[in-house]
């Protein structure tokens, strides 16, 4: 059987299963963000890894050695703001291609070194070693919260408020201008520069975290259409998305006209965008809503709302209509 048939969810859940006979003294591990660890009587500590391989995740030539290294770091920050954590450490580990020249690296560890200073994240390890032709860049980062106060995937319920701390789409049609060789001018900058240099959502997470009312949070890394899915799994609920909620940036509306793009797939269903997806108890969503937008550059949008179905299909709706999700973009049901 080739992996591709059963994914890279079928593999984690093929093998985890195999595990569950090894105590995890109060551990929670494979399933959300960060894995979640007792640390003290009033703390617990989440940690989590990702991996970063040339020509999979990142193309050479389509960033700078100094965003590479700040992306890194970045998308793995992305995962301790989704658990409302505060980073304490991190830990890199990468492959070099043996011909690569120490200016490269330099630059990629001053992109690293930005983002670890900006939060305070002191580079506690790692290893290095030769690689015989990409470089692979793996990082691990560790977190704090309160006691019980991680905010997990299993924690949303019907009629919760699902919002998301800032424009969706952008990563995506940021990729989209590189793949598709387009000469990125005006606008499409931006959406270029969110692509290499995302901003991990760190002091939202933290805020959002110190709420009452807040539920499950997670960041999103492969867009709303697919993560949004662990959500209602996790929580054993579904969700319902007002298509015309989804906040997109002037930048993604100015592209997508310009190249003929639907900014609505690229929003929900493209990924890297590393924005808060957070579920809200209903009573309290106005108010939260209010004052996080007094504190952050960025919105909190309401999106759409947490609902009792089980059938693990989210109800895409525009305008009172539903609509379906394709690979395409969307699509109207029935015609
Ligand atoms: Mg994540």
């Amino acid at each position: 059987m080739k992996l591709s048939q059963i994914g890279e969810f079928g593999f984690i859940e093929r093998f985890s299963k195999n595990f569950a006979n090894i105590p995890t003294a109060n551990s929670k591990g494979i399933g959300d963000d960060c894995a979640i660890l007792p640390l003290d009587d009033k703390n617990e500590q989440v940690v989590t890894t990702d991996l970063l391989i040339e020509d999979i995740h990142f193309l050479r030539k389509a960033i700078s050695p100094f965003d590479l290294g700040y992306k890194s770091l970045a998308v793995n920050l992305s995962d301790i703001a989704a658990m409302g954590a505060q980073p304490t450490s991190s830990f890199l580990s990468i492959a070099i291609p043996a011909d690569m020249d120490v200016e490269y690296l330099d630059e990629l560890m001053k992109g690293y070194h930005e983002l670890s200073n900006k939060y305070n994240v002191p580079l506690l390890g790692g290893d290095t070693t030769r690689s015989p032709d990409k470089l692979v860049i793996n990082v691990c980062v560790m977190g704090k919260t309160a006691k019980g106060k991680s905010r997990m995937r299993s924690m949303a319920q019907p009629d919760d408020i699902i919002c998301v701390t800032g424009p969706l789409g952008d990563s995506a049609a940021g990729l989209k201008l590189i793949l598709e060789n387009i000469a990125v001018e005006g606008k499409s900058r931006d959406l270029l520069n969110w692509h290499n240099k995302p901003e991990p959502a760190i002091n939202e997470g933290l805020w959002l975290n110190k709420q009452e009312g807040i539920k499950a949070m997670m960041d999103l890394s492969d867009g709303v259409a697919s993560d949004l899915k662990h959500i209602m799994k996790q929580s054993q609920v579904g969700a319902t998305i007002q298509l015309e909620d989804v906040p997109m940036s002037e930048a993604l509306i100015y592209a997508s006209e310009k190249y003929n793009w639907e900014p609505e797939a690229l929003a929900l269903a493209g990924g890297e965008d590393y924005r808060l997806m957070v579920t809200i108890d209903k009573t309290k969503s106005e108010k939260i809503i209010t004052e996080y937008n007094k504190h952050f550059p960025y919105r909190l949008s309401p999106i759409g709302r947490i609902t009792q179905a089980k059938n693990g299909e989210i109800e895409w709706i525009k305008k009172d209509r539903p609509f379906e999700l394709t690979k395409e973009g969307f699509n109207h049901f029935g015609h």
